[in-house]
């Protein structure tokens, strides 16, 4: 097994769990951005949303909700920016589905969703909406 979440899920690789059910298991992340920085993973494999059904993605949303509660309880954050890198040109390193639950504080210097990519020069937004 050479995926280092499913070692996780496994319990081959030390690990601070924030919330566990029977399919999902959220942890503190190693390499945290901020105090209480967790991991939200489905326990069987697959590297993105696309790899599983909408009702198993409906739990580890569940889960996703599960471990804000917990860190919100203990930590009491101001809010959170949760979310994921959804494959490699995102920024996925690890290709087991994960979101990241970042608690977050008034003045922490952090941006919102819209700091993540801007790009200029695109199609207006009626172009795009002819393609759906
Ligand atoms: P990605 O960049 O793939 O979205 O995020 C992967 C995250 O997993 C990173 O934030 C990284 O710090 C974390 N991570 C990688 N390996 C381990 C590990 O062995 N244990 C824990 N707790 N977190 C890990
Ligand atoms: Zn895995």
């Amino acid at each position: 097994m050479a995926c280092i979440f499913c070692k996780i899920v496994a319990g081959e690789i030390l690990h601070y769990t924030v919330y566990e059910d029977s399919q999902v298991i959220a942890f503190l992340d190693i390499f945290p951005k901020v105090e209480g920085h967790t991991v939200v993973i489905p326990k069987k494999h697959g590297a993105t949303i696309f790899d599983f059904t909408s009702d198993e993605v409906g739990v580890v949303m569940q889960g996703v909700r599960n471990a804000s509660m917990k860190v919100s309880d203990i930590l009491k954050p101001d809010g959170f920016t949760i979310g994921l890198n959804h494959g490699e040109v995102a920024g996925q390193a690890v290709p087991h589905l994960h979101f990241h639950i970042l608690p977050r504080w008034k003045g922490d210097g952090g941006g919102s969703m819209h700091s993540v990519v801007s790009t200029e020069n695109m199609r207006d937004v009626r172009e795009i909406a002819q393609l759906f």
